[in-house]
């Protein structure tokens, strides 16, 4: 159990109020989704920097510093599509390091304006480069590691504790919080550091549980590979979907795979916003189009998990904004109702 569950004293530092987060029933959704089994939001825009990669930025870097790896004043360089980068960025800022981070140009204006307050150094990278060419955010990260001494990747793609952090800490939490009573467990995934940490934890715990993987169109992730028909292409949900298979995402703790598209995504984000009064990302949203396609297989008395990684606050002027919903086509009325009647 983290410290941060107990709130009742002053926390030493920001870091305390990473981990803890609370689990959320959904009530109105669920109800018009026509769901017979229970709804929970494990809730990771509650976190300090405002994402579920907080616990893995803290953690890759406590880590590196109690292995000598690191020492105040080193320069940390991670790639990432943002929440990593200020999870890193907030742990930096709060202990003294220097923060470098390679993102690629299609994340949102918010995110690189908290990042810059945060501290740290962002290079932009297009969108389009594939992960392996030396533009790609991960090719000039390794760049900038062998120029700069004193400097270290903790590389959440290989890096062991992305998915030790959910394993120890998600995922024992979410038990507590069920009192050990959980069905299903629905994630996107990124470098899928969530889905597979937690992953292996429940079933360790809960060895009928069934864990459901979210993969937007556009993304390799998902297994079988039939369902990747569409192959590699641009899409706008952050920070989920990869053109290549990352070494954390350990796919055999997955046994489904949803894949989503941008406009349920955006549709379900407002919704929970809307409907539940959860503030959440865009790839909250294509969560919770994949649990309420998976959980309506589960019967009353059962109980899904759905994990909402990150905030509306990196979003204002994407999402949140009604206009930018019209631009691209995600605010007709029928997309809700679509959203609504969709079956799996
Ligand atoms: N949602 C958002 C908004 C994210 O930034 C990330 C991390 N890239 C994820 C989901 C997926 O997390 P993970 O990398 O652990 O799969």
């Amino acid at each position: 159990m983290t410290a941060a569950f107990d709130r009742v004293r002053i926390l030493d530092s920001i870091l305390d109020h990473i981990g803890g987060t609370p689990l959320v029933r959904i009530n109105s959704i669920s109800k018009s989704e026509g769901l017979q089994c229970e709804l929970v939001a494990k809730c990771e825009f509650f976190n300090a920097g405002g994402s579920v990669k907080d616990r893995i930025g803290k953690r890759m870097l406590e880590r590196a510093e109690a292995e000598g790896i690191i020492r105040p004043g080193d320069t940390i360089i991670e790639p990432t599509s943002g929440n990593t980068g200020i999870g890193l960025a907030l742990t930096a800022a709060v202990k003294g390091y220097k923060a470098i981070i390679t993102l690629p140009e299609k994340m949102s204006q918010e995110k690189v304006d908290v990042l810059k307050a945060l501290g740290a150094e962002i290079v932009r990278t297009p969108t389009e480069a594939a992960w392996d060419s030396p533009e790609s955010h991960i090719g000039v990260a390794k760049r900038l590691n062998s120029e700069i001494k004193r400097s270290w990747i903790p590389d959440q793609y290989s890096n062991v504790n992305n998915p030790l952090a959910h394993y120890e800490g998600t995922a024992e939490e979410i038990l507590a919080q069920c009192g050990g009573h959980i069905d299903m467990f629905v994630a996107s995934a990124g470098t899928g550091g969530t889905i597979a940490g937690v992953a292996k934890k429940l079933k360790e715990k809960c060895p009928n549980i069934i864990i459901v993987g979210v993969d937007p169109n556009g993304s390799i992730l998902a297994l079988p590979e039939a369902l990747n028909k569409e192959g590699v292409h641009s899409y706008k949900v952050e920070g989920i979907g990869y053109d290549f298979i990352p070494q954390v995402l350990e796919r055999q703790y997955v046994d489904q795979w949803v894949k989503t598209d941008d406009k349920e995504s955006f549709v379900y984000a407002r919704r929970l916003i809307r409907e539940e009064g959860l503030l959440c990302g865009g790839s909250s949203g294509a969560a919770m189009a994949g649990a309420i396609r998976a959980a309506k297989t589960l019967k009353p008395g059962q109980r899904c998990v759905v994990l909402l990684a990150d905030s509306i606050r990196n979003y204002m002027t994407k999402h949140l904004n009604d206009g930018w919903m019209a631009e691209n086509g995600f605010s007709d009325d029928a997309t809700v109702k679509a959203a609504e009647t969709k079956k799996l």
